[in-house]
């Protein structure tokens, strides 16, 4: 039994991927997807021993040794040209260290990989490297589990460069496009988190009058999404 969040990640893996999960820790998603036969081969990559050894315990007591790999890597320098991957799956990290594997990791992509990252913050982050790689996002997900918000982004590797707006960039061209009842409740909060900040300036008498009108200017623009 998967958490919602790697259930709705593991949702876009398509029968028969080779799958490089890189940050699997108790490999999960893989453990899952092999399990139910979705997948019949899978990398699980960790750069720290500790989750390693969490990844090979569960596969070894799966008895999927034979099918799942767990790998002592930093990043995508777990995959390897023979496991012929063709989707990697990023979750439960921030946003700036999902981009961060994927910027040192580009010698180990083909540009045929299906992406599937679940930054647990800083998405804008993500979508915009996403762009700027000339990757094309093809699905998002948005979900609320233990009261916290995820988001699921899939991306492939497009012939040109797909233009995203800085409004897209942010909240995401399809969840924007969706506005669906947990994207409003997130902006909602992130709206009234940014208010306190403005606030607390304000009666701190805060000298970077800059700054206050950069986060007002961030607070209108998630007014006129929501609204
Ligand atoms: N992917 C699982 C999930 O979504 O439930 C585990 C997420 S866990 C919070 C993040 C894992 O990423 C940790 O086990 C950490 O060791 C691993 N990690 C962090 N940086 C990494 C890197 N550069 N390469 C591989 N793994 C990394």
């Amino acid at each position: 039994h998967l958490s919602k969040r790697l259930q709705t990640v593991s949702d876009h893996v398509e029968p028969g991927s080779r799958l490089a999960d890189i940050g699997s820790d108790h490999a999960y998603l893989p453990i899952y997807l092999a399990k139910h036969k979705v997948i019949d081969y899978g990398v699980a990559g960790e750069v720290a021993k500790g989750p390693l050894s969490n990844a090979t315990k569960e596969i070894t007591k799966e008895g999927l040794l034979t099918i799942l790999h767990p790998r002592l890597a930093d990043g995508l320098s777990a995959i390897q040209p023979q496991d012929q991957i063709d989707t990697i799956t990023i979750a439960g990290m921030g946003g700036i260290l999902i981009s961060d594997i994927l910027e040192n990791g580009q010698a180990r992509l083909s540009g045929r990989e299906k992406l599937i990252l679940q930054p647990n913050v800083g998405e804008v982050v993500v979508r915009r490297w996403l762009m700027t790689h000339h990757y094309q996002i093809k699905a998002e997900q948005i979900l609320e589990e233990d009261g916290h918000i995820y988001e699921v982004i899939t991306a492939v590797k497009s012939a040109r460069l797909i233009h995203y707006s800085a409004k897209q960039l942010r909240f995401g061209p399809y969840l924007l496009a969706e506005k669906s009842p947990i994207f409003i409740t997130k902006w909602l909060e992130e709206c009234r988190q940014l208010q306190r900040v403005v606030t607390n300036m304000r009666r701190a008498a805060h000298e970077d009058t800059l700054k206050i009108q950069e986060i007002e200017q961030q607070i209108q623009e998630i007014d006129e999404v929501v609204n």
